[in-house]
């Protein structure tokens, strides 16, 4: 299954210049099968995650956040499969989103650790996330070449994710999953357990 696992629209994410509705044509378009919608400290509230679903029959919608670990951080952290606005409350406490996320089966990324400096800082800390980003539209190849390093360092999980901002965005970098997901939390499981492909497009 195609899966874009990082994804802003301009509904809730300020940065982003496509509508929900431009996203999901787009990403249909490009063969995508499956998106998380991870807007900027902002859950999708369940009943407008439905509404775009029966817009989109192609496509499995599920929700997610992304959310930046301290003021002005370069800290990012995405939750994947969840609409619980609590995320967006415990922000500022890393370790708190990660207990909860872990509890409750949510998979948990850093997002584009070494775009900024102090992306990364995390990884110091007692409490790992799941995995963290590597190809991304927000990593020169040098960047990625230090996320799989640290990867390798702390036993982590590398995926591919747009951070989609754009339409332009979509069809770079994704994970092929070996199973479709059923439901949102599905994607802890096959992360954890490595039962996916990182693509890039042309490869
Ligand atoms: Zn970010
Ligand atoms: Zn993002």
């Amino acid at each position: 299954m195609k899966i874009e696992m990082h994804l802003h629209t301009s509904r809730y994410s300020p940065c982003a210049a496509a509508t929900p509705e431009e996203m999901m044509r787009a990403l249909i378009a490009a063969g995508y099968e499956a998106v998380f919608i991870t807007e900027h400290e902002f859950v999708w509230p369940e009943a407008e995650i439905r509404n775009l679903q029966e817009l989109f029959p192609q496509i499995r919608i599920f929700p997610g956040v992304e959310l930046m670990l301290a003021e002005n951080s370069a800290e990012h952290m995405l939750v994947l499969g969840t609409t619980d606005v609590q995320y967006v409350r415990l922000q500022f406490a890393p370790d708190r989103v990660l207990e909860k996320a872990r509890k409750e089966g949510r998979l948990t990324v850093l997002a584009h650790p070494f775009r900024w400096p102090g992306g990364a800082e995390l990884l110091g800390r007692d409490q790992l996330p799941d995995a963290i980003e590597y190809l991304t539209n927000n990593h020169s190849t040098e960047m990625a070449e230090l996320a799989r390093s640290a990867a390798k360092q702390y036993g982590l999980n590398l995926v591919n994710a747009g951070d989609v901002h754009t339409v332009e965005m979509i069809g770079r970098y994704w994970i092929e999953s070996h199973k479709p997901l059923a439901n949102a939390d599905d994607i802890r499981n096959v992360i954890v357990n490595g039962q996916y492909r990182l693509r890039i497009k042309g490869r």
